[in-house]
Parts: structure tokens; sequence; C-alpha cells
């Protein structure tokens, strides 16, 4: 990697001096560039799911005389029509956290309530492969923030423990105080993330297999935007797996009024 510096030259005072001023401009360069790139994926992944929709249009079209083709296409252009919805969404809700660092009206807000809003807006998705989603842990802790983003962040990470997992499995949800922070983890027995990628998987359209994560429904920015979401809260999110045996995502934000006196933990049964 080349270093660009940017050097400025002015007269000052009336003696001949001069002051010379040298800017490192290689970090700059470095976000024009990732903006770029940023730009650049945005448009691919719209032109995907646009030019499907333009196609299966046309299709329609020649295929009018045939009422269950026309039903079976018009099928899947709602489902393309559904990605674009999500892309859209992940998008706003991206430049959302993004441009609002730290979150501008923190709330005291309660980690059980975001656990199991999020566990609820899973529920259809993993019935529908019989997969059982548990809550456990220690309960009555309050974290600060904004409730919306934290459930989003949380959604995501149960959402993609069950895409990547295999029917009749189970995902778990746990809570628990570690110092001054509430960690709440998401663990699966999916299919994992090889090593080289576990560092990855934060990046926007970051995904181990492009194909699996589009059939999923994935956006590739779930993560992406939990790892904004932490940061806005000053906490972080981070990644334990094996391929072939399961996934473990920890959330770790700030508790709120300490985590001291607090009932008991109740039992995961895993
Ligand atoms: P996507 O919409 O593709 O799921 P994400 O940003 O949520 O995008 O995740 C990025 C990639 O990380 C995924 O494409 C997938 O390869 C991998 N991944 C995320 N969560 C899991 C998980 N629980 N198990 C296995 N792989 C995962």
């Amino acid at each position: 990697e080349s270093t660009t510096f940017a050097v400025r030259v002015a007269p000052l005072g009336s003696h001949g001096q001069v002051l010379v001023l040298a800017e490192d401009q290689t970090e700059s360069r470095r976000v024009e560039a990732v903006r770029r790139d940023f730009v650049a994926n945005v448009s691919h992944e719209l032109k995907t799911p646009v030019g499907a929709l333009s196609l299966l249009a046309e299709t329609i079209q020649d295929a009018a005389d045939d009422p269950e083709a026309v039903t079976r296409f018009a099928g899947r252009m709602q489902h393309e029509a559904a990605r674009l919805t999500y892309l859209v969404q992940d998008l706003i809700t991206l430049s959302r956290i993004q441009g609002a660092d730290p979150i501008p009206t923190p709330d005291a807000v309660a980690v059980d309530d975001v656990v199991h809003e999020a566990i609820d807006r899973c529920n259809t998705k993993a019935s529908a492969k019989n997969i059982t989603l548990v809550a456990g842990g220690r309960e009555g802790l309050r974290t600060w923030g904004d409730e919306d983003l934290l459930v989003t962040a949380l959604h995501n990470l149960i959402d993609n423990a069950v895409a990547y997992s295999p029917e009749h499995t189970r995902v778990v949800v746990s809570v628990r105080p570690v110092g001054d922070s509430v960690e709440v983890s998401v663990s699966d027995q999916g299919i994992g993330i090889p090593e080289f990628a576990q560092e990855r998987i934060f990046e926007r359209f970051f995904r181990v297999d492009t194909a699996r994560s589009r059939a999923t429904g994935g956006t590739g920015l779930g993560l992406a935007i939990v790892k904004h979401v932490a940061a806005a809260h000053s906490g972080e999110v981070t990644v334990w797996s094996k391929e072939g045996s399961g996934s473990t995502f920890t959330l770790r934000l700030p508790a709120f009024g300490g985590t001291a006196g607090l009932p008991a933990s109740t039992t995961t049964p895993m």
C-alpha cells in the first residue's frame, strides 16, 4: 500500500518564513475507495432482482394463455420484489445508524423485552424448519440505548442462526451479566463459519456462500448492521464458530444501573 501526502506551503510573516503542512491522505483515500466499492456493490445487488423482475414480466406476457405458468411466475415476481424490499430496508437501517453515532436519545431498555420481541419476529421462519427457539439466562437486566435498533440487531442474529441451521435443531438465546456489561448470545447447531471468513462476515455484502445466502433470502447486510448497532451502543459483537457444528454470536452491551441484586438465573435447557 502506498502512502499519499498533500503538501501545502504558506508564507508566514515578513521574514521569509514559510509554513509547510503535510497531510497524510492515505486514510481519506481509503475511505473514498470503500465508499466507491459500496456504491458498486449496492448497484449490483439492486440490479439482480430488478433484472429478474423484468425478465419475469416478459415471460408472463408470453405465457398469457397458460394460467398455471402465470401463477408460478407471479409468485416468483413477489419473491424478487420482497428481496428488493429487504435490501432497501437494510440499506436504510445501515445509513441511519452509520449517521447517528452515538444514539441521539438513549433510554433504559429491558433486555428481556428485546429478546422476546426478536424471538417473536423469527418464530414463523423457525417453525417452518422445525427449529426450536429457546430463551434463557439471567432475567431483569437492563441496557442503555435504542430499543428498536437492539431488536433489529438481535433479530438479525437469530434470523441467521435459523437460516444457516438444518431442520430439527435448536437456537438458544441467552443473557448474562459480565462485569459492567450484559451479554446476549445466540447459539446454533448449524453449518458454522470457516475460520478465514470469521472476521470478514461483518463487512457489508460479504458472504461465505453467495448462492446459499441469496437462496435463504439474505441481503448480506445483516451482520454489518449488528456491528454498527453494537458500536453505537459502545458495545461489540463477536463470533465463535466451528464448521459443521455451529456458531455462537455474542452481543456485549453496557449494563444500565448495574447487575447486582437481580433475580437468580433461570435455566436454559440445552
Ligand atoms: P446474509 O444476508 O448473507 O445472511 P449477513 O451479514 O447476515 O448476511 O451474514 C454474512 C454471512 O455470514 C452470511 O452470508 C453467512 O455466510 C455467514 N453467517 C452469518 N451468520 C451465520 C450463522 N449463524 N451460521 C453460519 N454462517 C453464518
